[in-house]
């Protein structure tokens, strides 16, 4: 059978593509392995904003009184949280099968392969049939990276051991939890499970949690998260895996931690092995894909888009990759401006980023200077932040007056963060900026007090 495209992957990346390209009027197919939905809806940010939205209803029912509002014996129940979790995926993911349905998207169950080319197009199989398409995209997203260390492949076989995947259906909580990695997904993970409860861990090879984020917005989720509970170990390297243990290195000491479970989340990689790539010549950069702003790969009629071309493991950067690619083969004109792609940690408080940090406008030897407003400027951030504080940071080019970046800590960032993301496409200046009406009470006028300071 023969289709104007054949996408690999059905997570954001490859579900998109296909309503997309179905919609420009292309016969589509979609080969998924798994489940329709990829990591994102099955196993990524919608399981995790699950369990996350459940701690958050917790904690606001404890620390009520503040509020007026007295709650007795408030209690958890984690597996009544992965119930609901459960039920959210299963609702999401026929929402999006319907959707594939409606624009005649052709979805087969099976790992697709790449067998080679022909004056038809390329050859593809799922090991029961064979499928020619006249374009490629791969949307095979990515993987948990698990490194060569001492016992992890035996403990994870265990099941003392866990990666982001069996985590989110474990049915019980453990007394204690290490987890390794202190980025995005761990300070997630974090969160949750520090206050349901568990005791938690976290050992972070570098000297601060967060990776890429800004320094000091990073240094206030640290603080925070130090304060519900959370033991970081920092600059520690984890060495030995064994069944109860974990062994670290910091500053030449080998130290032991006891616990219950141990997470693994030290960043994934691009899921491209035996996708047979080779035989058509795609060009790779270890397991990653080489895509230009169009995600196209160096073999014309081939496009990659989400975590497989590991420019910016996203689920919203995979949808504008998905966008992106499919505007290509239809002709039109368009690209990804990877510099205005918001970073956000739903943690406790929320954190979100866009542009440069201060860190690295300083790389970059801008020039420069930074604002920075307290969340507490907004009215409606102290009504619903009881002796809480936030911050809100803007990096502004000198001379232009440009808006760089811009950072937040605090309640909504997530939501309000895409008000930066325009200022950003559109190369907004703050004169022009001051000039914007916030409505009122909201916690985004924080932004509109450190566009007035700067
Ligand atoms: P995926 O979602 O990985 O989908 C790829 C699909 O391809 C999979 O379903 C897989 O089964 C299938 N596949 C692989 N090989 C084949 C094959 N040979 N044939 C057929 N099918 C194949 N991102 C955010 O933006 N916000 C978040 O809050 C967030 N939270 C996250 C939390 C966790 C715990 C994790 C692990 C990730 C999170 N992410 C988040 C990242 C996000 O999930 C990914 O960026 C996103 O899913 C990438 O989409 P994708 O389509 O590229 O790949």
């Amino acid at each position: 059978m023969k289709y104007d495209l054949i996408i690999l992957g059905g997570g954001p990346a490859g579900y998109l593509a296909a309503e997309r390209a179905a919609a420009g009027g292309f016969s589509v197919l979609l080969l998924e392995k798994l489940n329709i939905g990829g990591v994102c809806l099955n196993e990524g940010c919608i399981p995790t904003k699950s369990f996350l939205h459940s701690v958050k209803l917790y904690d606001a029912a404890r620390h009520s009184k503040g509020y007026g509002v007295q709650a007795e014996q408030v209690t958890f129940d984690h597996k009544k949280v992965v119930t609901r979790k459960n039920k959210v995926v299963k609702m999401l993911v026929g929402g999006v099968r319907a959707t594939l349905a409606q624009q005649k998207v052709t979805v087969v169950t099976g790992s697709g392969r790449i067998s080679g080319r022909t004056a038809e197009g390329f050859i593809v199989t799922d090991g029961e049939q064979t499928y020619i398409g006249e374009r490629l995209l791969i949307a095979t997203g990515s993987e948990p990276a698990l490194p060569p260390i001492y016992g992890l492949k035996e403990t994870l076989a265990s099941g003392f051991a866990l990666t982001s995947r069996e985590i989110l259906q474990m049915e019980s909580l453990p007394d204690s939890l290490v987890i390794i990695g202190g980025g995005v997904i761990g300070l997630e993970f974090a969160a949750y499970f520090q206050t349901a409860g568990v005791d938690v861990t976290v050992i972070e090879m570098l000297d601060h949690i967060g990776g890429p984020i800004d320094r000091e917005i990073g240094e206030w989720l640290y603080k925070a998260l130090k304060k519900k509970g959370v033991d970081f170990r920092l600059s520690s390297t984890v060495t030995e895996f064994r069944e109860g243990a974990v062994t670290f290195s910091q500053n030449d000491n080998y130290i032991d931690v006891f616990c219950d479970k141990v997470l693994v989340s030290i960043g994934r990689h691009p899921s491209t092995a035996d996708l047979g790539l080779e035989t058509i010549g795609v060009e790779m950069k270890g397991a990653a894909i080489v895509t230009d702003a169009q995600c196209c790969t160096s073999v014309p009629g081939v496009y990659a888009a989400g975590d497989v071309n590991g420019r910016s493991m996203l689920a919203h950067t995979a949808y504008r990759e998905a966008e992106v690619a499919v505007a290509h083969m239809l002709g039109e004109q368009d690209s990804v401006n990877y510099n205005t792609i918001a970073a956000v940690i739903y943690s406790s408080p929320e954190l979100a980023g866009v542009g440069e940090t201060e860190e690295s406008a300083a790389a970059k030897g801008l020039d420069f200077r930074v604002q920075k407003c307290s969340m507490r400027y907004s009215g409606r951030f102290v009504v619903e932040n009881e002796g809480g504080d936030g911050l809100c940071k803007l990096i502004v080019e000198n001379g232009t007056e440009r808006l760089l970046g811009l950072h937040l800590i605090g309640s909504y960032a997530s939501e309000i963060i895409y008000s930066a993301v325009l200022m950003l496409e559109q190369q907004m200046t703050i004169p022009e900026l001051q000039k914007t009406v916030f409505p009122h009470p909201t916690v985004g006028e924080a932004i509109r007090e450190a566009l007035f300071q700067a």
